[in-house]
């Protein structure tokens, strides 16, 4: 059984992205900038923009963190980003979800600049990905993908089964695995909350992704022998003999299931890091591209 080390596959991305940017910064040109916007003080939002904003000045790239309070309006929101958006030396915006209520998610995804939506979540992008058009992959997908292609785990002609068919994972993990691409040309099943009969299908699956937010609720009786498991759960779970208080657990109950998959992710330590690699990616895509 292979584990699907994210700290080996995100390494070895982040040091072909520093040299990258090395050799851009020795040209004379400026480094990447990377413009993050977290709303509130969320626990776990907090710990990933943080880790957003390490990772970038780990490979050399510039980033700014701008904070707004809880209750700062969506119309100030929306101001924020369109002076992001007409920032010359920003290449990349993200918005850190989720929002609070009295915010509309729709419409700050929709303010964002497509040329500089790091995150691919505007529709520009999702309509582009669908089409097999080169766009910004929505980076936890993405990260999915680069695993892949880093411990080359073969897709094509395997059935992949993803179990969520939300806009940030389940649904663009479906069309990438779909799409006629070499980390592709798989036959793909989603299933979600009204899905039937789901541990028959997952039963099924070569390649089985579970991004539903249930911590371990894949358990071994619904894997293939020999399936390649990608668990995209994160969910603090509180436990009191922890130091923080709680302890992160994935969709999958790793340990039983290791026993039967051929690979396997863990959490924390598997998707979360990739997902970081992919923003960093995309975030390099939308600097050459805005050169
Ligand atoms: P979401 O809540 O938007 O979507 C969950 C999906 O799971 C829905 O489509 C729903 O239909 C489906 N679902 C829920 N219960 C189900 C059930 N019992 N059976 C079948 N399907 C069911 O969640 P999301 O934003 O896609 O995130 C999913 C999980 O992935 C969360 O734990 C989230 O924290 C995590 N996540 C991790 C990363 C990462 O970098 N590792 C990135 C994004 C999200």
């Amino acid at each position: 059984m292979l584990v699907l080390d994210g700290k080996i596959a995100s390494h070895a991305i982040k040091e072909s992205l520093k040299t990258q940017v090395a050799s851009i910064v020795q040209s004379g040109k400026r480094a990447p900038h990377l413009a993050a916007i977290l709303v509130g003080n969320n626990g776990a939002s907090e710990t990933y923009v943080a880790s957003k904003v390490k990772n970038c000045a780990e490979i050399g790239f510039e980033s700014t963190l701008i904070r707004l309070e809880a209750n700062v309006t969506e119309a100030v929101l929306l101001a924020t980003i369109e002076e992001l958006n007409n920032n010359d030396l920003i290449d990349g915006i993200l918005v850190q979800l989720p929002l609070p209520k009295h915010i509309s998610e729709q419409k700050v995804i929709e303010a964002i600049n497509p040329h500089k939506d790091v995150d691919g979540f505007h529709p520009t992008s999702a309509g582009k990905l669908v089409q097999g058009l080169p766009t910004f992959i929505p980076a936890t997908p993405y990260g999915i993908v680069l695993m892949l292609e880093h411990f080359n785990i073969t897709t094509k002609g395997k059935h992949a089964v993803i179990i969520g068919r939300s806009n940030i994972v389940g649904r663009p993990m479906s069309i990438l695995l779909s799409s006629n691409s070499p980390f592709g040309n798989c036959t793909v099943t989603i299933c979600h909350s009204h899905t039937p009969n789901l541990k028959d299908i997952c039963l099924q699956g070569d390649i089985l992704v579970a991004a539903l937010g249930r911590p371990e609720f894949v358990t071994a009786d619904m894997v293939k022998d020999g399936a390649v498991v990608i668990d995209v759960g994160i969910t603090r779970v509180e436990d009191a003999s922890a130091k923080k208080g709680f302890r992160i657990k994935g969709d999958v109950a790793y340990n039983e299931v290791a026993l039967k998959a051929s690979a396997i992710t863990p959490v924390p330590g598997g998707v979360g890091l990739m997902t970081i690699a992919g923003l960093l990616k995309n975030t390099l895509q939308a600097y050459l591209s805005n050169e």
